[in-house]
């Protein structure tokens, strides 16, 4: 039976998670900020097989959707109808509900009709489908706060705003765990995505939300991806090559797992690599342990 089916939880009706555990697993000293987190099934009937992975609903930064209302002018509390239908306040339908980092063609497009001249390189860029590399290398660190600040002086109604806007999308993460092995959790390992451009700190939405803010009472809005065609080998007599690098050890730490739990005696071989062993080994002690073990 399909996750799904079984739990009542899907894409269409996340379940609200309890975030258990989020701790570093890069060094200090790296360049990269790589974190394991552990999220709870309890209670949800969700199940999943390795190889799959798990939807995360995030939310947006407050702090960001804080700028964008007072970049407006707005309170946040104006009244307005959210994509599924229900009516709330502005700042909650931005937080939730719709993604304000990267600017969609729709928010350029209205831009471009209310700010004119003021904005002629971007309407020349996206006037002109010959200059698509241009437009884009244009937009690269942009975000949809940096136009607003750019062009204060333009003047959005609620709606016309949110119009512009699209949908706040879930994210797919690589399952890290068996559940042979860890029960009725599930283990995600995520590089947090933080980089600054034009002066300004940027974060991702959902790698941030799981980093700073949920937990502590924040659930983790959550659905099981089915990934039918990327499955261990039935007998497990077979061997197995898994390559993975950075983040994408992921899943093979859960085949991993797995291979463990149900004793398989095919070998398993686990390419690797990140950028310094000193600081960027994720989980070392345990791919060692396993590899002690025979795994
Ligand atoms: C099947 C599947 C499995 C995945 N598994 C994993 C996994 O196990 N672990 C994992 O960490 N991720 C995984 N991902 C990626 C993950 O889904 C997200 O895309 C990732 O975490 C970024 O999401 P975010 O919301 O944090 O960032 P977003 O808000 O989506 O921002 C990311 C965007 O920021 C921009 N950006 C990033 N860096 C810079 C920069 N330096 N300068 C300018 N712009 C920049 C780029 O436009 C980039 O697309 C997986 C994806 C898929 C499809």
């Amino acid at each position: 039976m399909s996750s799904e089916v079984a739990s009542g939880f899907s894409r269409k009706n996340p379940f609200p998670a309890v975030h258990a555990v989020n701790r570093r697993l890069s060094g200090a000293e790296s360049q990269k900020e790589t974190r394991h987190h552990e999220i709870s099934l309890g209670g949800s009937g969700l199940v999943y097989e390795v190889g799959d992975s798990l939807g995360v609903f995030p939310s947006n930064d407050p702090v960001l959707v804080g700028e964008i209302l007072e970049s407006l002018g707005f309170s946040g509390e104006e009244s307005m109808t959210a994509p599924d239908g229900s009516v709330k306040g502005l700042g909650e339908l931005l937080l939730k509900d719709l993604a304000i980092t990267a600017p969609s063609k729709e928010f350029l497009a209205a831009l471009v009709g209310k700010a004119g001249d003021a904005v002629a390189e971007l309407a020349g860029l996206t006037g002109d489908p010959a200059r698509k590399k241009d437009l884009e290398g244009y937009l690269w660190g942009r975000e949809v706060i940096d136009f607003l600040i750019e062009n204060r002086g333009v003047s959005w109604t609620p709606e016309e705003f949110v119009k512009s806007l699209r949908k706040l999308q879930p994210r797919l993460y690589s399952i890290a765990s068996s559940q042979k092995a860890v029960g009725e959790s599930v283990h995600l390992t995520i590089a947090t995505v933080r980089y600054e451009s034009l002066g300004r700190g940027r974060k991702g939405v959902a790698s941030t939300f799981l980093a700073d803010r949920s937990g502590g009472g924040v659930p983790v809005p959550i659905f099981v991806h089915t990934a039918k065609h990327f499955r261990l080998p039935e007998d497990p007599a077979t061997p197995v090559i898994m390559v993975g690098p950075g983040t994408g050890v992921a899943p093979f730490r859960a085949f991993l797992q797995e291979r463990r739990a149900v004793g398989a005696v095919g070998k398993n071989w686990l390419f690797f690599g990140e950028q310094r062993r000193s600081s960027d080994f994720l989980y070392e002690e345990e791919l060692q342990g396993l590899e002690q073990e025979g795994y």
